[in-house]
């Protein structure tokens, strides 16, 4: 095996909802047992990475904060490398605080909106978010997903029923969006923790997301999942990744 580092996303790999999915932690315990890194990747801005550490915890999975990457945090990262000083965000306050720790200015008269899952949204706050974006430089979506699974895999409207309400209601376009499957996440990765396309394998559950990203930024990558791909490694179930030993 030559990579060094397995890239796990969350949300329907890791968990669904507050529950760990059966069998999770013991793939993460086999690759962190062979020496490989191990990271969490999600497109939910909804937690700071502390947060999603607390949850991961909680559930009984042993991590470290270093190890998660949110889209949030990517947002972050993003906005300031960009040279943009002050942010207004449509989302919640766990996306404020990543913005906050990378020392961007909140305010209501921004240069830039950023529009995160939020399951607080509604009309006051795409009111507040418009009369911002109106004069903002830019709008960043933290992604476009549709929707996502919940407890019981359940479908839940995503972030893109945000970003499409901001962008009906201002006739604009976002200018970029951060998460899967663009391969933001990935790079930010592997540039802070010193690895190249060829040492990572990510492994998700939608292949819009996780393994177009993968594909596009030209690593390996194992789908979770009943559709049939030819260009990627696929199993059912999560459990099923430890009884694959050629990958
Ligand atoms: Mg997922």
């Amino acid at each position: 095996m030559k990579y060094q580092a397995v890239l796990f996303d969350l949300d329907g790999t890791i968990y669904y909802g507050n529950k760990m999915i059966d069998g999770a932690d013991s793939v993460v315990k086999r690759f962190r047992d062979e020496g490989k890194k191990v990271f969490f990747m999600t497109n939910n801005s909804t937690k700071s990475r502390k947060e999603i550490y607390d949850k991961l915890c909680n559930m009984g999975l042993e991590c470290y904060e270093d190890e998660v990457y949110t889209s949030g945090y990517a947002a972050a990262l993003y906005a300031k490398e960009k040279g943009f000083e002050t942010v207004y965000i449509c989302g919640t306050s766990g996306l404020e605080d990543e913005f906050e720790k990378a020392g961007i200015k909140i305010s209501d008269k921004a240069d830039v909106v950023v529009v995160g899952y939020d399951m607080g949204f509604d009309y006051d706050k795409l009111t507040e978010a418009l009369q911002v974006a109106l004069n903002a430089k830019a709008i960043i979506a933290c992604n476009r997903e549709k929707h996502y699974p919940g407890e019981g895999a359940k479908r839940m409207p995503g972030c893109g029923a945000m970003v499409g309400a901001l962008e009906g209601c201002t006739g604009r376009v976002a200018d970029y969006v951060v998460g899967k499957p663009n391969p933001l996440l990935l790079e930010i990765i592997c540039h802070q923790q010193g690895l190249s396309k060829d040492d990572i394998m990510v492994i998700g559950d939608t292949y819009e997301s996780d393994i177009m990203m993968s594909n596009e930024y030209g690593c390996k990558s194992i789908y979770i999942g009943n559709e049939k791909h030819d260009d990627t490694i696929t199993v059912k179930d999560i459990r099923e990744v430890n009884e694959l030993w050629e990958i």
